[in-house]
């Protein structure tokens, strides 16, 4: 199978292109469509073979539960048998948006949609193309990230393309992602409710609309507790080239690499650089893509699993790349980089480059 590529208006999605998507859906099939976060891999959510499908086509382990979206709060109680408070006041807050929230789910929701747990993943996107297909759908679509999985997540319609191409039916094209990372995600199974994946709603938004919000103490710190949510276990996001943080003051990570850059370069390696608008001029040798701004954050994260992707289109033997440590995305950029990275970090002070 080759997946068809159909554009489709980002802000006001064609009813035929939605309709025609919608039966693709209701008859068991996949779809991928964009989001605000990234590319989604669509199948009816609450059809256990859609979901065994969408597994397949990713090569994802089949533990990994998926996320349910929704286009309509009134749909909520069809998935999650209990919905506190705080999680209400979430969703009329957030909703539609990058927030995932996880519940109790109800018997309607199939064991292989939720990775064989007794909860469930919810969320409401705010992209038109998503909600149109939702409505297309019946109401209910699972989706997980349209990538490969160990891919990082696709921001453009051709990242699904060239990793799904071959697997899938129909790719919505509605241009670039608007946020660039995956959701927020919650678990109101626990209380006080904890977040298992930093996103683009930060902690402290969370925490001035309901109070106490846990933070996973497995999410980025490997080898202590494993993450609470089961994708957040596995290798991810990563390039095919090994990646590596390179940690410390911006002029001494700037004469690490160089030189470091420099030596391979006499051996015949290049060295991948990923860094920022404001230091991207600091690298004299290598390859240096530039990922965005630190003064926009947004930026960064929008870009961030594009640049890995176009480190794989070029001859580099290892990446290295600076930390975004930025204000409002900080910790979504750093945990996903961090994954991509295998946990890879070098600290660098003035004495280490003169080795
Ligand atoms: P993706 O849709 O590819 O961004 O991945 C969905 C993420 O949500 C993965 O990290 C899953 O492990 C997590 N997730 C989905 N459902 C649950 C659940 N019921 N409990 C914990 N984590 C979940
Ligand atoms: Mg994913």
């Amino acid at each position: 199978m080759r997946a068809e590529i159909i554009k489709v208006d980002p802000k006001s999605p064609q009813r035929e292109i939605m309709e025609k998507a919608g039966r693709i859906l209701r008859g068991g099939g996949l779809v991928a469509f964009p989001t605000e976060t990234v590319y989604g891999l669509g199948g009816d959510g609450l059809n256990p073979e859609s979901s065994g499908k969408i597994y397949r086509a990713k090569g994802r382990p089949s533990d990994n539960p998926l996320i349910v979206h929704i286009g309509s709060l009134r749909d909520l109680p069809k998935l999650a048998e209990q919905v506190p408070d705080g999680a209400l006041r979430l969703a009329r807050r957030f909703w539609p948006g990058p927030l995932t929230m996880i519940f109790p789910k109800t018997r309607t929701v199939p064991y292989e949609t939720t990775g064989g747990l007794e909860s469930v993943a919810v969320r409401m996107p705010s992209h038109p193309v998503a909600l149109e297909l939702i409505r297309a759908a019946g109401g209910f679509v699972a989706a997980p990230s349209a990538n490969r999985s160990g891919r990082p997540s696709p921001t453009l319609a051709a990242h699904v393309a060239e990793d799904l191409g071959e697997e899938i039916e129909l790719i919505l094209d509605g241009g670039m992602v608007g946020i660039g990372l995956e959701s927020t995600i919650v678990d109101f199974t626990q209380a006080p409710p904890a977040i298992l994946r930093p996103g683009y709603i930060s902690r402290e938004m969370l925490a001035a609309c309901i109070g106490q919000v846990e933070l996973d103490p497995g999410i980025d710190r490997p080898g202590t507790r494993p993450p609470k949510a089961p994708g957040m276990r596995y290798r991810h996001y990563a390039p095919q080239a090994p990646l590596t943080i390179v940690e410390g003051e911006q002029a001494h990570v700037a004469d690490y690499l160089n030189d470091l850059a420099r030596r391979e370069r006499q051996r015949g390696r290049q060295v991948g650089i990923l860094a920022s608008d404001e230091t991207a001029g600091l690298y004299q040798y290598g390859l240096v893509k530039r990922v965005g701004s630190r003064e926009t954050d947004g930026d960064i994260a929008l870009h961030l699993y594009q640049v890995l992707r176009e480190f794989d289109q070029e001859q580099v033997s290892c990446i290295y790349s600076e930390s975004f440590y930025t204000r409002q995305m900080g910790q979504a950029i750093m945990n996903r980089l961090l994954k991509a990275a295998g946990y890879r970090v070098i600290q660098v002070s003035q004495s280490s480059n003169k080795l």
